[in-house]
Parts: C-alpha cells; structure tokens; sequence
C-alpha cells in the first residue's frame, strides 16, 4: 500500500535532483515522500532512451559526490555514459540509500495549490495520490516537457512516430523501414548515426544547421581511471567551485591576442580532443565578442566542408543563423560523416518547409518523402515547462503560469515570491543546464535542505522569496546574459522554441562557483530575502489529507 500520511515535504522527480533530495531530507529527519510520473527511479534518463543518448559530460564527472564507496566501486568503462549505464548508476544509487520505499511510482503530479491557512500544500496525482505536505520540491528536469510540434495530418500517418524524448522501453524494429527524423539539436545529433545504420533510409528534416562538436567517444584506459578514483574527493572538491562543473582549465587569451595561426591551431587541438574541450576550450571571449565567435564558427564550417562530401549537403549543414555556442552545442559522435551514407539524405525546411504529414509520409513544399517511421527530437519546454505543467496555485490562488506569464520570476532560480514553502531545483534562474547537471543539483539540494532545517530549528512554518529578492535576480541573471552573445540566437535558452513562450534568458550563466558562493552567503547571513514566518499548523506533526483520501 503506498503512504497515506502527510508529510513535512513532498518532492517531484525521481532524477538526479528527485534521488538526493529524499535521501538528503530523509537523512535530515523530515518525513519525505517523493512522486514519480515514471514506473522507476531516472528522471531524463529513465524516459530518453532512443538509440545513441549518451551524456555529453564525462563518466568520471557525471554522478553524485557523497558516495565514495560507490564511486570507487563503479565500473567507468566510456569516456562517455550510455543512458543504460546512468540508468543503472541511479537505480543503484536508489537501491543502496533504500530511497524507492520513499517513493510512489507511476503518478503524475498535476496539482500542487498552497492552503495558506493551513500552511500547507496538497499535492495531487490524477485519482492516485492527495497528500499535503509542508515544503514541496520540484525535481521535475530542465529538460523534461517535452515539445512535440502539431504538424497538419499527424494524427493520419499509417506508420509508427516516436519521440526521442519518451522512446519505448523494448526494441524498435527498423530494418528495412524509411525513417524520417525531425530535429538537429543534442538528440537528433545523437540518434541520426544509429537510425542511419538501423534503417532502409534516413531523411533528416532540418530546420536550423547546427555546430556539432565530435565527441571523441572511446574507452577509457584503466590507468587513468585509477589515477581518477585515487584522486576522486580532491577532484571532487575542486569541481564544485568551477563555473561549469567540470574541472578544465577555461581558455585565458582571447582570440583578438592571437594571430591567425596560433587560433587555427588553438581550435585544432581543441577539436581533436573534443567534447568539452572544444566548447570551453577555444578563447576566453568565445561568446562574448563578435570578432572570436566567428573565428569558431568559420573553423567549424570549414570542419563541416572537409567531412561531408556531397557539397550541397555540406552547404545545407552550416549553420549561419547564429552565433556558435548561443544555441546549446550538441556533442556527437560521427554526425556528419553520417551524411556520406548513401542511405541519408537532408532537407532544408527553411527552404523546402513542412506542409504536411501525409498518411505515407511527410510533404514538403517540393514533394512527398515516403515514410514508415516519424522519429520526433524536437527538444522541451525548457526550465519552465515541466513546473508549469504541475498546475501550481500559490498564495491568493495564484497560478505560477500567470505569475511567469511575462518570463520567470524566482529568487536564486529556488524560490517564488507568492509560493511560499516552494523550491525549484535546476529552474529558471539556476545555472543547472549550463554546467555538468549533478553538481549544480547537489548544490541547490545541499542549499533548501540548509534553509528547512533553519526554518525548523528557528520556528519557522514558512519561507518565501522577497518580491524585491526576486526582481533584484531575476533582473541580474538577464544582465549576466546580456554582456554575451547568447540571447541573439533563437535557443530553448531563451524560450524562443516554444510559440508564444516568452523570450527572455532562462539560464543563470554567471558561473556555478559564483552562485555557489552567492548562496553560501545568502546562508550565513540568515537568508535575507527570504521571509520567514509563522501560519497555523505545526511543523512535524502530521495534518490531515485534505482530500480524504492519500496515495492509492
Ligand atoms: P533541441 O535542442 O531543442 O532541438 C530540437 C530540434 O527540433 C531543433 O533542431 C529544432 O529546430 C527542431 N524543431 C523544433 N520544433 C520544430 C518544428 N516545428 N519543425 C521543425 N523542426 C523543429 O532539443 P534536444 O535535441 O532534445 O535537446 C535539448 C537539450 O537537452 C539539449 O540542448 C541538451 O541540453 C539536452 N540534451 C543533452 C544530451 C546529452 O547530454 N548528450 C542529449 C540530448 C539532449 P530549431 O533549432 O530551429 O528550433
């Protein structure tokens, strides 16, 4: 039977962020109860399981730094990690800390609304949960809503449609079959080279070229993992106070102090090593200066020219339409070498656009492309999506999609002036999606698991963000963005992929070292910007379900 009682705090997602923030309020001593859509712990990783998704952070950095019996233990094998592999890791994880017993599976929160006189929320999933809880976590990803464009005559195609975003768990049968696949960003990069060598043919449909860094996947050498666990806490201490959550040096000359040569071959050896180090890894104003952002850009086309044969193709998979790095960069592995197979072939919807899905297939507007497969990796509603989509109600019966309606208002990317007792993890204003994701979660975990157990020891029943705390943020993460070249690109960064979604910069890009300093001290100084107080009810003791009945 699953937990009928209320709770001190309820969390939503059984991800990364979801797994540590039980076992950390757990361990605390809060009574926690966690609600997952998913049938089993995972989050991103339980629901992306398309052929080819990998993490594009590497294996030694990718997973949690307060387990140091299992990092010494855990086979790193790849450079980078298969979503099996993560799958796995966090199912172990889970399984070692006893954290699924904390969890109801298979339910969908889709209310979360704050009784103000009680102090408390009620948290609901359709007809299978209703409890109240005191705090209520959001652990839902960054990248979970995911985004599935209506295309006339969808709903008529004879074949099968997928999305990346929530592939089936079983295999997919597709030899002999004519895909078609819609998206170029991190999971269509990742997916084309498996459906190019599984399928009869592949037609990418392309709406905007992208600067596709080579991954440079291989296994790692024994040695230097040994080197690494030898090492690991050190490494692991000196990786929470980057700004990227990985520990690379980041480049200090910028390209304008070098000549021509010294950039070709700055970009060169960052090329070849790739991932990471040709992201971070170039020149020092890489995003920030017109002038170096094309010297990128102009290596990786020419990169492009070199490795795709067929010129027209290579022509169609440069990317003009913004500037490198302000749309996220997708590592991959053989991407465009992919294109040299005689069974791919590339449509250019910004000239030949979708009109149609047909029953057969997708029509453009210079023809039908006969289809038996729609592969969907058209990205999410990035940041927002997946806390709007909980219906949340705040004080007054405000709902945070109205409160968000002009873009996102939160304090620290944490808190929400007007939803007191509610905490975000990787939200918008967090720096989570720009860094290695597991380092900002653990931060932000290790931060609101701080903050409740001061409110706890203080008296406090509530906790809520300052309007003026939210603005000032709010306003400073838009002014972090603005001194870079990110907010000119039509990016998920800045909402500009979802229709009437508003535009403005959702990330914090100022640096995962210079937020965590910034919180620690918000900490010290007893929170200011945060009010604290004291409604009806006593925190600890349990309040009754609201909705007469719990979790079925
Ligand atoms: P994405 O980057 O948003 O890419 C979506 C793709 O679909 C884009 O090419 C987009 O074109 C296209 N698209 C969207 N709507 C369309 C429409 N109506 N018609 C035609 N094309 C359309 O999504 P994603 O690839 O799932 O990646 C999202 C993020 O998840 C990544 O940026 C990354 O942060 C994370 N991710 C990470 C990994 C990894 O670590 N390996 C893997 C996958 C995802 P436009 O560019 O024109 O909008």
């Amino acid at each position: 039977m699953s937990p009928t009682a209320d709770y001190d705090a309820v969390v939503i997602g059984a991800g990364f962020a979801g797994l540590y923030m039980v076992y950390r309020l757990r361990e605390d001593g809060f009574r926690v109860l966690g609600v997952e859509a998913g049938d089993g712990v995972g989050g991103t990783w339980y629901w992306n399981r398309y052929p080819g998704a990998r993490c594009d952070s590497e294996s030694m950095y990718y997973s949690f730094s307060f387990l140091p019996e299992l990092e010494q233990e855990w086979p790193l094998e790849e450079r980078y990690p298969t979503q099996p592999v993560i799958l796995r890791y966090l199912r172990t994880v889970a399984q070692r800390l006893g954290l699924p017993k904390h969890f109801v599976f298979g339910a969908r929160a889709d209310s979360v609304r704050w009784n103000d006189e009680a102090g408390w929320w009620t948290v609901r999933a359709g007809d299978r949960l209703a409890v109240t809880a005191r705090y209520v976590i959001t652990a839902t990803g960054a990248l979970s809503a995911s985004n599935r464009p209506q295309f006339a005559g969808a709903s008529l195609f004879e074949g099968e449609q997928y999305s990346t975003a929530s592939w089936p768990d079983g295999p997919v049968p597709l030899a002999s079959k004519r895909a078609g696949l819609i998206g170029t960003g991190s999971s269509g990069v990742q997916v084309l080279p498996e459906l190019a060598r599984q399928a009869q043919s592949v037609t990418v449909f392309q709406r905007t070229a992208q600067f596709v860094t080579p991954a440079r996947q291989e296994r790692l050498d024994p040695r230097l993992v040994a080197l690494w666990k030898a090492n690991y806490q050190e490494i692991r201490r000196r990786t929470k106070w980057t700004a990227g959550g990985i520990p690379i040096p980041s480049p200090i000359r910028s390209a304008a102090e070098l000549s021509a040569a010294e950039r070709t071959a700055l970009c060169e050896e960052a090329w070849r090593r790739g991932g990471i180090w040709f992201l971070d890894g170039t020149f020092s104003d890489a995003v920030t200066s017109l002038e170096a952002n094309a010297v990128v850009a102009g290596f990786v086309r020419a990169k492009i020219g070199e490795i795709v044969t067929d010129p027209d193709t290579a022509e169609k998979l440069k990317p003009w339409t913004h500037a490198w790095g302000t749309k996220r960069v997708p590592v991959g592995s053989d991407y465009y070498e992919t294109y040299n197979r005689p069974n791919v072939s590339l449509v250019d919807l910004r000239q030949d656009p979708i009109e149609e899905i047909t029953p057969r297939g997708i029509r453009t507007r210079s023809g039908e492309h006969p289809l038996d497969v729609i592969v969907y990796a058209t990205g999410f509603d990035a940041l927002t999506g997946s806390i709007e989509r909980l219906n949340v109600e705040g004080r007054d019966g405000e709902r945070l999609e109205d409160a968000w309606a002009g873009g996102p208002r939160t304090y620290l990317g944490l808190m929400v002036p007007g939803f007191p007792n509610l905490f975000t993890i990787t939200g918008p204003g967090s720096p989570g999606v720009v860094t290695n994701v597991p380092v900002a979660i653990e931060q932000h975990v290790e931060w609101i698991a701080g903050l409740l157990g001061y409110a706890r020891e203080h008296g406090h029943k509530t906790a809520e963000a300052e309007p003026g705390a939210a603005d000032e943020w709010t306003a400073h993460v838009q002014d972090v963005a603005s001194a870079t070249l990110y907010p000119t690109a039509d990016s998920w960064y800045m909402g500009a992929n979802i229709p009437g979604k508003p535009r403005v910069f959702l990330p914090y890009i100022g640096g995962l070292d210079v937020y965590r300093r910034r919180c620690d001290e918000i900490a010290a100084a007893g929170y200011p910007g945060i009010g604290m107080g004291t409604p009806a009810g006593t925190l600890g003791a349990p309040a009754a379900a609201e909705a007469g009945h719990g979790a079925g």
